[in-house]
């Protein structure tokens, strides 16, 4: 038996709670984690954008998300890491995540002829965008995601979130060459810049998809540069929390993925069987 064969998620920094559009309080979501053996939990509610108010944390509420969230901390210490972070959208002001203990990054929108169409919300805003954003154009629009996607790196986050989230409801070709050229470039970029790419079940969680993010292509060039994956079930119900966790790791050993990290202590680490 492979020392992956052994390896056991104990750390999830992928989370939503009430205080964005999840289902559970960070305490529910606590409570949750411990029950299933994690040892961190991060919550990383979404970062407020102007152009799109219903799901994300609003502004106000902001210092008692961290309030929360910190006192959870101190209440759980010792049984349960729990880190105060944020998921915050490309298109969202980058200075929300002062102070915070860490943020991941996420292109939620296609931003196209003044409007920020939603890429992960329903497949007629899918058809909407490439129809009225990008003139029919269905490469403009992968185009326009990735660019946004690499964008991302320039915020520092600790990772980007579903690399190719466009993928939930759009029809694009993934084996065409462009759009396998495109998505292995940014990819690239993001192995470059020493981030780990995560595997993340939320689409599975929620009936979309069958396979996580990102597509097993992917996960292929992620082994053959020896870069690193993390596991993040961007939860949105503590029930599913660590969601799909065992088939997806089935597939990123498939790929040849040898190095799978974890967040804990503040810092990336590998993970441990
Ligand atoms: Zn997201
Ligand atoms: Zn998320």
């Amino acid at each position: 038996m492979s020392e992956s064969d052994t390896l056991r998620i104990r750390s999830n920094i992928h989370t939503h709670t009430t205080f964005s559009d999840g289902k559970h309080t960070p305490d529910e979501m606590a409570q949750a984690a411990i029950a299933k053996g994690f040892e961190t939990l991060g919550i990383s509610d979404h970062s407020f954008t102007f152009f799109d108010v219903g799901y994300c944390l609003p502004r106000e509420r902001e210092p008692a998300y961290r309030e929360a969230v910190l006192a959870l901390k101190e209440a759980y210490r010792g049984r349960l890491e729990i880190c105060c972070g944020m998921e915050l959208d490309r298109f969202s002001d980058p200075a929300i995540t002062e102070g915070l203990d860490y943020f991941i990054c996420g292109v939620h929108y296609v931003y196209a002829n003044g409007v920020y169409h939603p890429v992960d919300n329903c497949a007629a805003a899918t058809e909407r965008a490439v129809r009225e954003g990008c003139g029919g154009d269905e490469s403009k629009y992968v185009r326009l995601y990735y660019e946004a996607v690499a964008d991302c790196i320039a915020l520092k986050p600790l990772y980007v979130a579903h690399l190719d989230l466009l993928t939930k409801f759009s029809t694009i070709d993934e084996t065409s060459a462009f759009y396998r050229k495109t998505a292995l470039e940014t990819l690239d970029a993001l192995l470059d810049a020493g981030m780990p790419i995560e595997v993340n079940t939320g689409a599975m969680a929620r009936g979309a998809k069958d396979i996580p993010y990102p597509s097993f292509f992917l996960l292929r060039r992620v082994a053959e540069r020896n870069g690193s994956v993390i596991f993040g079930s961007d939860c949105h119900d503590r029930a599913k929390l660590d969601y799909a966790f065992a088939d997806a790791m089935e597939l990123v050993k498939a790929a040849g993925v040898r190095r799978i990290v974890e967040y804990r202590g503040g810092a990336l680490q590998p993970a441990e069987p």
